[in-house]
């Protein structure tokens, strides 16, 4: 049976230094940051702080700085993104690009894409979607039937994407689309394409507003929609092979453990000095799962800068997380007797309010429960 491997990870002082930098910066800047949005955290759009964050070269930061990034280690990255969340940043308009979009084109995409696509990501200018879910076709991502017929110059494309956040507001979409045979052929011929979703006929986007009233996810319909060829992301067939390596981008960060963390902040203050017995219990409890969470992300992020590749520790990792992120509004509620407030509460009441309704897709997005749990199944050899 294959081990569990947390390597401790350790930050340089570099990474020290830089966090002392965002905190600075975070103190200026979210002071106008309502706490709706900051309940919303790293799903919340606002594309002003991002351009802010992209002025210090916080945004692909580990890039090459000739696609805009600064050449800045994944350590310096985790100390940034983990300050971002913690204060409850609305990060949204930036976070997929930067985590999952650009590291792919980065890593699969041509000289052109990566020339014409990334400065823009960097600057906090271009936002990105992530088209994989289809109606029937979400675990089962290898059932995709949305079909990218090969014509002049480019590829035609008819079906549609769901589930599809951001996507009435992103620049483009990374989409995986069937270029060869049928959902029956599974991970063969299947191929990745950037779509431009402001200039492209035949794309039409509607709206899904989530249990909290939020439109913040969309189901994408492709009509007869037309995508050059230099916009495919490599070869046509290795689109699965590709979708599992951003799958992993996306399931690995801090992200997965943080989203609530706005919610711990206002549990802390809400107790002030002098807090009950049983106060004092159940909010250590909380500060030492964190804790130990925080460790182990840091030792995937320290892999990860290593060039190891961390999948088994990153899927562990997110399904304690998340499983984390879902008890904090239950233990905030029990510990302070708040009853959850959408609109004029006080910051605690409005943050409980949103986290409560939201939290229940935290372990659903990036992956659902059971097949994180079989992803970690098979890395032990149990299946
Ligand atoms: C907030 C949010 C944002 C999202 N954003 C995006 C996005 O931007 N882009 C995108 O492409 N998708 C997005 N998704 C979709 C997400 O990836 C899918 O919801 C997820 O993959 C599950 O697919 P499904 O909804 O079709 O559920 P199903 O696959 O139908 O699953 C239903 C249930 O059956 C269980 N199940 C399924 N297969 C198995 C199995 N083999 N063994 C055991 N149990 C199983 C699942 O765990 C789940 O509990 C988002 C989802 C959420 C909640």
């Amino acid at each position: 049976m294959t081990a569990l491997h947390f390597e401790p990870g350790e930050l340089p002082p570099e990474a020290e230094e830089l966090r002392c930098e965002v905190r600075d910066f975070l103190a200026e800047t979210m002071a106008d940051i309502p706490p709706a949005l900051k309940a919303r955290n790293w799903t919340a759009w606002h594309p002003e702080f991002s351009h802010k964050l992209g002025e210090r070269g916080w945004i692909g930061m580990t890039w090459p700085k000739k696609y805009g990034g600064s050449e800045r280690s994944f350590l310096e990255r985790y100390v940034l993104l983990e300050e971002l969340l913690a204060a409850g940043a609305p990060v949204g308009f930036h976070w997929i690009a930067d985590r999952q979009s650009g590291p792919l084109i980065l890593r699969f995409g041509t000289e052109e894409q990566r020339e014409t696509i990334l400065p823009g990501i960097t600057r906090g200018e271009t936002a990105f979607g992530i088209g994989m879910s289809e109606p029937n076709s979400g675990s089962d991502l290898a059932s995709v039937r949305t079909k990218a017929e090969k014509i002049d110059g480019g590829y035609r494309v008819n079906g549609s994407k769901i589930w599809t956040s951001g996507a009435h507001m992103a620049n483009y979409l990374v989409a995986l689309f069937r270029t060869s045979g049928t959902a029956e052929d599974r991970h063969d011929g299947l191929t990745q394409f950037i779509v431009d979703l402001k200039n492209t006929d035949g794309i039409d986007i509607r709206p899904i507003h989530n249990m909290t009233g939020d439109h913040d996810f969309n189901q994408v319909f492709f009509e007869d929609a037309f995508v050059p060829e230099t916009m495919r992301v490599g070869n046509e067939g290795d689109g699965w092979m590709q979708v599992t390596t951003e799958l992993a981008f996306e399931r690995s960060g801090p992200e997965r453990y943080l989203s609530s963390f706005p919610l711990v902040k206002n549990s802390i203050g809400h107790a002030g000095q002098d807090p009950s017995e049983r106060q004092a219990i159940g909010l250590g409890r909380m500060l030492a799962r964190a804790a130990t969470y925080r460790e182990m992300s840091l030792s995937v992020s320290g892999m990860l800068e290593a060039g190891k590749n961390p999948d088994l520790e990153a899927a562990v990792m997110k399904e304690l997380g998340v499983g984390f992120e879902q008890n904090i509004p239950g233990i905030a509620h029990d510990l302070f007797g708040m009853s959850p407030r959408l609109e004029d509460g006080s910051d605690f009441e409005t943050t409980l309010a949103y986290i409560t309704q939201a939290n229940v897709s935290f372990s659903l997005r990036g992956g659902t429960r059971e097949i994180v749990r079989g992803i970690i199944a098979r890395g032990l050899g149990m299946r």
